[in-house]
């Protein structure tokens, strides 16, 4: 039994209420939880508020090696780690070692060196005048974070935040806080000085009522819904709080008839359903050109159909369970939907039994012919579910991609740059890749426009919300 403690000024803190923590592939009991409310919440908050001075102060290369030191620990426990994650998620314990535990590290480590690539801004003006723009922290802002990917994106937040000196108040989600509680054993081992990192733990909706409405919280930065962010954003706004917002997504991967097909079809499953579709910029809209449709669906389901949902804890496993009871029957209400309205199921469809896991488990489904106003193709279904359609030519395309109230990533698969870049400039979401999906480097920008983001994440983009600028200018 794990019992998932806060970290508040630098010891583990329980509070009288718990919640219980469910392995989802297996329903078995992994621990309880602590819910934190109002007290944890201004206890962390007097914590973070001592720590400031000293931890505004210290230098650059100080506060570095704290983050290389959480990095290097977290290195060295890999494998509890990935088992940990995979127990709390259901993700394939492949996926937690050679991705989300190795990007959390890269994360930190990024960080950490983050001065080497960071720019401050300097112009001699022509009238013999220096302006120099001056970057500080800003106080104690708060992190939070949700159970896709719960330490990558939880050490995404607190890395920057840290760094450029703020003290921080995280919170990762109820579902998956195992692994943010062993980092928070990792601060106490590496002597983080108390108060600079405070992890509070339990539903949402209980800290948040005192989290997001604080007047000494400077800044929050939210990875998560699209409803939830924007409850945030309200709720800040009474105290002009800077939010930065990473939401939902219903990504279009749209494969030409120009492309390497065989590749695009392989990628654009892989787009669909890594991490069983719980990934922001899961590709959950496949569009194929007329021209290529029949070849490319023959491809498509063929390689969907490798994806087989098997036991986590297996290293062979390439297909895990869903995240929680409550995920897995919203999926089933989209499917008995898809049934319902009779669009044709390619393939999957149907919840599954896995031997020896009595979890949460629905194969890699495709769903063709949905007209692109059905919610199907509208709402974020956030799991194995992808639709595909076909269209005729670049503007087809277009109308598609953009019949969406969210706008974070899109995919083109399509040898004729020309056009993509044409195309690009039209389209309406945060990130564009061509012939590739998911390729991420921490130094560009990254996040979505309309329900999928506001402010952005990457190096300057943290560096910025998480600091305040001065402008001095000098007469020589
Ligand atoms: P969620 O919005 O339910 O929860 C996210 C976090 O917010 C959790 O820690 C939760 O406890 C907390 N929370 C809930 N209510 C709160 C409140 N009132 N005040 C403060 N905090 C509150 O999201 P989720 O179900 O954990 O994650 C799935 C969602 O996250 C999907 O929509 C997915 O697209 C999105 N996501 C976006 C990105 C991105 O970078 N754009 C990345 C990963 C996930």
């Amino acid at each position: 039994m794990n019992w998932i403690k806060h970290y508040i000024g630098g010891e583990f803190i329980e509070s009288p209420k718990t919640l219980k923590n469910i392995n989802p592939a297996t329903k078995q009991l992994l621990g309880e939880i602590h819910q934190a409310g109002e007290t944890e919440v201004n206890m962390a908050i007097e914590a973070a508020e001592q720590a400031f001075p000293f931890w505004s102060q210290l230098s650059f290369e100080q506060r570095s090696s704290y983050l290389n030191k959480m990095a290097h620990e977290i290195e060295k426990r890999l494998d509890d780690f990935a088992a940990a994650e995979t127990k709390d998620t259901g993700k394939p314990i492949s996926t937690s070692f050679s991705v989300d535990i190795p990007r959390s590290i890269k994360n930190l480590r990024f960080y950490a060196n983050s001065l080497n690539y960071h720019k401050e801004a300097f112009y001699n003006s022509p009238d013999q005048a220096y302006n120099l723009t001056l970057s500080e922290p800003l106080g104690i802002v708060a992190c939070i974070s949700p159970w896709n990917l719960p330490l990558y994106l939880f050490t995404w937040k607190i890395a920057p935040a840290l760094i450029t000196g703020n003290t921080v108040i995280a919170k990762p989600s109820e579902m998956t806080p195992i692994t943010a509680f062993m980092l928070s054993e990792i601060c106490q081992k590496i002597n983080l000085p108390p108060g600079v990192l405070n992890i509070l733990h339990g539903k949402g909706d209980q800290i948040g009522k005192y989290l997001n409405t604080h007047p000494q919280i400077r800044a929050i930065s939210f990875t998560g819904s699209t409803r939830v962010g924007k409850q945030i954003a309200k709720e800040a706004s009474s105290n002009l709080t800077k939010v930065a917002l990473e939401m939902g997504g219903k990504n279009a991967t749209v494969i030409f008839n120009d492309c390497d097909i065989e590749r695009a079809c392989k990628e654009a499953v892989r787009a669909a359903f890594s991490n069983q579709g719980q990934i922001c910029l899961c590709g959950s809209r496949i569009l194929i050109q007329d021209e290529i449709y029949d070849k490319a669906i023959k491809i498509i389901v063929k390689e969907t159909k490798k994806l087989k949902p098997g036991n986590p804890l297996e290293e062979k496993t390439n297909f895990g369970s869903l995240v929680s009871e409550a995920h897995f029957e919203k999926i089933l209400d989209f499917l008995n939907y898809a049934k319902e309205k009779k669009y044709k199921i390619l393939t999957g469809g149907e919840e599954i039994q896995v031997e020896n896991c009595d979890g949460y488990f629905i194969p890699p489904t495709l769903i063709e012919d949905v007209p692109m106003e059905c919610k199907l193709n509208q709402e974020e279904i956030f799991g194995p579910v992808a639709t595909i359609s076909s269209f005729t030519d670049d503007e087809d395309a277009l109308n598609s991609i953009n019949n969406s109230s969210y706008g974070l990533s899109c995919s083109l698969w399509s040898n004729n740059h020309q056009r993509n870049l044409k195309l690009a400039e039209a389209i309406e979401t945060g990130m564009i890749w061509f012939n590739t999906w998911m390729h991420r480097d921490l130094r560009t920008t990254f996040g979505g426009l309309k329900n999928s983001g506001f402010n952005k994440e990457g190096l300057e983009d943290s560096f910025k919300f998480f600091t305040r600028t001065k402008n001095i200018c000098f007469k020589y």
